[in-house]
């Protein structure tokens, strides 16, 4: 069987796909869809069993602020939690793990998916993230995501096109978390430039910029001031400087 894996949040473009349409989609075709949720989770709400999805994954330490090494997740619907297979099999995994059979007997349940012990550290990070968690409205939070990142693109819009930079930040109702703008030439610098004031935006080629925001905890203060530093950066020029175009593996 074919499987594809997909974004819900295309990470270029910050384009949200709609599960439940591409998914009926896929599964027409007699396909299977895995979704990443790795830009969605704590980013807006997602209801994977009302748009029949059946498996997805996601890491837990970008919206959902689990911290490094933070643990990833991984979600089977009911129906076809005993089918499914783990091919890093492990004693948390196993139907009866204190039995120490001598072959593998994968669990009936989700537990099947699991490995071997994890990082108590790590899991403690996130269960203390997960605490706040629990008192979020989804549907206030996305609409706390949606203005901040209108509000970026309304502090800068005035700016972008005198310096040749394209915003292709999809409209509000087809939107993950984030704001993308492109600028082949000095993208790369730009972002350095605000990264040394502070300004955590990620850069891919080609000529990508994107600013990603976590709505949980930052203000709108915080983006207004991100804009400040973005538009303080371009009147500069101060991404010229020759230590904003030395490369790094991460950038
Ligand atoms: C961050 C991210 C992940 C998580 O990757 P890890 O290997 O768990 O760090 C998965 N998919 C996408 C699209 C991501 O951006």
């Amino acid at each position: 069987m074919a499987v594809v894996v997909l974004s819900q949040v295309n990470y270029r473009t910050g384009k949200l796909r709609d599960i439940a349409a591409t998914t009926k989609l896929i599964n027409d075709h007699g396909a299977e869809v895995i979704w990443d949720l790795a830009h969605s989770a704590g980013a807006l709400p997602i209801d994977l069993n009302g748009a029949g999805a059946r498996y997805a994954v996601g890491c837990t330490y970008k919206y959902l602020n689990g911290g490094p090494g933070a643990p990833a997740f991984l979600y089977v619907h009911k129906d076809v939690q005993d089918g499914g297979w783990q091919p890093l099999s492990g004693w948390h995994g196993h139907a009866s793990p204190f039995a120490f059979d001598a072959d593998y007997a994968p669990a009936g349940d989700i537990s099947r998916f699991r490995t071997g012990t994890h990082s108590a550290l790590a899991y403690t990070a996130l269960e203390a993230s997960f605490s706040l968690w629990a008192e979020v409205d989804m549907q206030a939070l996305r609409d706390k995501s949606l203005a901040m990142s209108e509000l970026f693109r309304e502090c800068l819009a005035d700016r972008l096109e005198a310096h040749g930079i394209k915003d292709m930040t999809p409209a509000t109702s087809e939107r993950g978390s984030q704001v993308s703008l492109i600028d082949s030439q000095h993208g790369y610098a730009i972002v350095q430039a605000l990264i040394a004031r502070g300004v955590i935006g990620d850069y891919r080629e080609p000529g990508l910029m994107r600013f990603g925001f976590a709505p949980l905890y930052l203000s709108f203060e915080d983006v207004w001031q991100a804009a400040h530093h973005f538009r303080a950066v371009l009147k500069s020029g101060e991404y010229q400087n020759s230590q904003f175009h030395v490369r790094s593996a991460v950038t």
